[in-house]
C-alpha cells in the first residue's frame, strides 16, 4: 500500500469527506518518504470573514447553555478520539513524522485534556470575598470570552489544538482553528472528530469549530480580527514576535507558546543510569523537534567523561528511520529540507565557536530523496556561545562542563528563552535551589527527569521569549473566560468603601 493510499483510507474511518484532501492548490506531503499525499484547499480572506461571523453567532447561543452541557460535548469528543486513537495517532505519524508511539501518545493527551476539560466544567469556580461594608458581599463570576482563535505549530499537529479548545468549549467559546500548513491532514480528520461529536447531541450550536486551513495570512487574518477576543497562538518566537504586538494593539488577549532552550543540569549525586535515558529521550525523542526537547547539557566536571561517554553510545547505537517501515525506530525524519539544512548551519557555526560534534550527519533514503533523516548531534562546547544561546528545531545537544553550582544555575538562565528546565541530583540543596526563586527561570522546571513530556494536569508555558502563556491544566482555563467582581448590597444603608463621606439631603 502507497502512503496516499493509506492517508486515504485513514481518513475515510475518520469520517473525513474525500473532496477536502482531494482538491485543492496546498499539498500535504509525509516527512517519512517526502512525498505528497493529498491536496487541500486554503481558506481565503472572505471565507474566514464569513466563517468567523458564523463562529459569533454561535458564541451567543453557546454562552448561555450551562457549563456541565457545554462539557457533554466534550465527554462525547474524549470518546471519539478514544475510538479513532490508532487511526489519528498513524495519521500524525504519516503527517508530523512521530514514531508510532508517540503519535499514539498525542492522541493521548488529547483524550487526557478532554477528561480534565469535563471535570473542569463543574467548577469554573470564582470567589467570595470579604467585604469592608457592612451587610455587602463581594464575588467574583467567570463568564464567556467569545470566539478564541487557535494558530498551531507542526510539531504537536493535533494536541495543541485540543489543549486550547477543550477549556475554550467548556468555557462557553467556539474555536476557530488554523493549524500548521505542513499538518492540514491531522487537522480536517480532528475538525471530523468534532462533528461527529457534535451530531450526537440534540441542540449544539453549528460552527462551534471551525477549521481554518491556510498559511501565515490567515493566521494574521485571526490576529487582526475585532471580533477574536482571544488568540492562542503556538510556534516559533518570530511567529511570536509578529503575532504578539498586533493582538496588544487592538487590546486582544494572547496566549503565547513559542520557542524553548531547555537545559538539564547533571549533578555529581545524579543517578546516572536514570539520567542517561532521561536525557536520552529528550534530546533524541521527536528528532529534537519538541518544544521542551534538550537542547543544553550542564554537566559537572567530576563526572563529565563518563556521562558524556555513555551517552556518545546511545548517541551511536540510536535507530534511525522511517516509523512505518522499520521496527523499533526512535528517531524519524525531521520535517523538511529547511529543517535540514538549519541544522547543518547551526552545527557548521557549532564548529567554528569550537565545538567537537558527534553525529549530525543525514541518513539517506536512496529511494526517497526528498525524506530528510538525520542522526541525532550531541556538540561538546567549550562555552554557551553562539548557535547555543537559539533554538535549532532538530536534534542538536550542547554539552557543556560546570564545576559549581551556581555557575550551572547562571548557564541555566542566560538564554533568551524559558519554556523548560531540569535537574538530576539527589542533594536536595541543589534540587531545593534550582526550584526556588533564584533558580531556573522557566515555566517548567523538573527534578529527575528530563524537560519534555509534559501531563496536561499542570499549567503548560514558559517565560521570557517562550512568550509567558499558560494552557492545559491548572487554573489556565481563566485565560478563556472574563472575570466579573460584583458587589451586592443587602442592607439598607448605603455605606461608602474607604469611609468615603457623599450625604445628599
Ligand atoms: P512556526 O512559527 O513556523 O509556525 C507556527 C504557526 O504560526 C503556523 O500555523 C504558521 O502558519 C503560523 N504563523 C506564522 N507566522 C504567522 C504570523 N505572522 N501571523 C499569524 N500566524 C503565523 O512554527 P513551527 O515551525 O510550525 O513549529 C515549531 C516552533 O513551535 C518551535 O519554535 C517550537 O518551539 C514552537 N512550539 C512551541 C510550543 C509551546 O507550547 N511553547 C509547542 C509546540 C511548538
Amino acid at each position: 500500500m502507497t502512503l496516499a493510499t493509506d492517508v486515504d483510507s485513514l481518513l475515510q474511518k475518520l469520517g473525513v469527506p474525500r473532496n477536502l484532501y482531494t482538491q485543492g492548490s496546498r499539498t500535504a506531503r509525509s516527512p517519512l518518504t517526502g512525498e505528497t499525499i493529498a491536496s487541500v484547499q486554503d481558506a481565503n480572506t472572505g471565507s474566514a470573514t464569513e466563517a468567523i461571523a458564523r463562529a459569533q453567532a454561535a458564541f451567543l447561543a453557546w454562552r448561555t447553555v450551562p457549563a456541565p452541557q457545554r462539557g457533554e460535548l466534550v465527554r462525547v469528543l474524549g470518546n471519539e478520539l478514544r475510538g479513532a486513537k490508532a487511526e489519528l495517532g498513524r495519521l500524525v505519524t504519516i503527517e508530523a513524522g512521530k514514531i508510532q508511539s508517540e503519535g499514539q501518545g498525542e492522541v493521548q493527551e488529547m483524550i487526557d485534556i478532554c477528561d480534565f476539560a469535563v471535570g473542569l466544567s463543574r467548577q469554573l469556580y470564582g470567589l467570595t470575598i470579604a467585604s469592608e461594608r457592612p451587610n455587602h458581599r463581594m464575588m467574583e463570576q467567570w463568564h464567556p470570552l467569545g470566539p478564541v482563535g487557535v494558530i498551531t505549530s507542526f510539531n504537536f499537529p493535533v494536541a495543541v489544538w485540543s489543549w486550547n479548545a477543550a477549556l475554550a468549549l467548556v468555557c462557553g467559546n467556539p474555536v476557530i482553528w488554523k493549524p500548521s500548513e505542513k499538518t492540514p491532514l491531522t487537522a480536517l480528520a480532528v475538525q471530523a472528530l468534532f462533528e461527529r461529536a457534535a451530531a450526537k447531541i440534540d441542540g449544539i450550536p453549528a460552527d462551534l469549530s471551525t477549521l481554518l486551513i491556510g498559511g501565515r495570512d490567515i493566521g494574521e487574518l485571526l490576529v487582526d480580527d475585532p471580533r477574536i477576543p482571544l488568540v492562542s497562538a503556538t510556534g516559533s518566537t518570530a511567529m511570536g514576535r509578529m503575532v504578539g504586538p498586533r493582538l496588544a494593539a487592538r487590546f486582544a488577549r494572547s496566549i503565547l507558546e513559542l520557542g524553548g532552550n531547555n537545559a538539564s543540569i547533571v549533578c555529581p549525586s545524579a543517578n546516572l543510569d536514570l539520567a542517561v535515558r532521561a536525557i536520552a529521550f529528550a534530546a533524541i525523542g521527536t528528532a529534537g523537534q519538541r518544544c521542551t526537547s534538550l537542547r543544553r547539557l550542564l554537566v559537572h566536571h567530576s563526572v563529565y567523561d563518563a556521562f558524556v561517554g555513555r551517552l556518545k553510545q546511545v548517541y551511536g547505537s540510536v535507530r534511525i528511520g522511517n516509523p512505518l517501515a522499520v521496527n523499533d525506530v526512535l528517531v524519524g525524519p525531521l520535517i523538511d529540507e529547511m529543517a535540514f539544512r538549519k541544522m547543518q548551519k547551526a552545527l557548521a557555526e557549532a564548529r567554528t565557536s569550537g565545538g567537537e560534534v558527534f553525529g549530525g550527519a543525514r541518513v539517506e533514503d536512496k529511494q526517497n530523496p526528498a525524506a530528510y533523516y538525520v542522526t541525532p548531534a550531541l556538540v561538546e562546547m567549550p562555552a554557551q556561545t553562539g548557535p547555543v544561546l537559539r533554538e535549532t528545531f532538530a536534534p542538536i545537544l550542547y554539552v557543556m562542563k560546570y564545576s559549581e553550582f551556581g555557575e550551572a544555575m547562571e548557564m541555566h538562565n542566560s538564554v533568551p528563552q524559558g519554556l523548560s528546565s531540569s535537574i538530576f541530583s539527589t542533594d536536595m540543596h541543589e534540587v531545593e535551589e534550582f526550584l526556588s526563586a533564584r533558580g531556573s527561570d522557566c515555566g517548567i522546571a523538573n527534578v529527575n527527569i528530563g524537560p519534555s513530556g509534559a501531563e496536561i494536569g499542570g499549567a503548560f508555558g514558559g517565560e521570557k521569549e517562550t512568550g509567558g502563556g499558560r494552557e492545559a491544566g491548572s487554573d489556565s482555563w481563566k485565560a478563556y473566560m472574563r472575570r466579573v467582581t460584583s458587589t451586592i448590597n443587602f442592607g439598607h444603608d448605603l455605606p461608602l468603601a474607604q469611609g468615603v463621606k457623599f450625604d445628599i439631603d
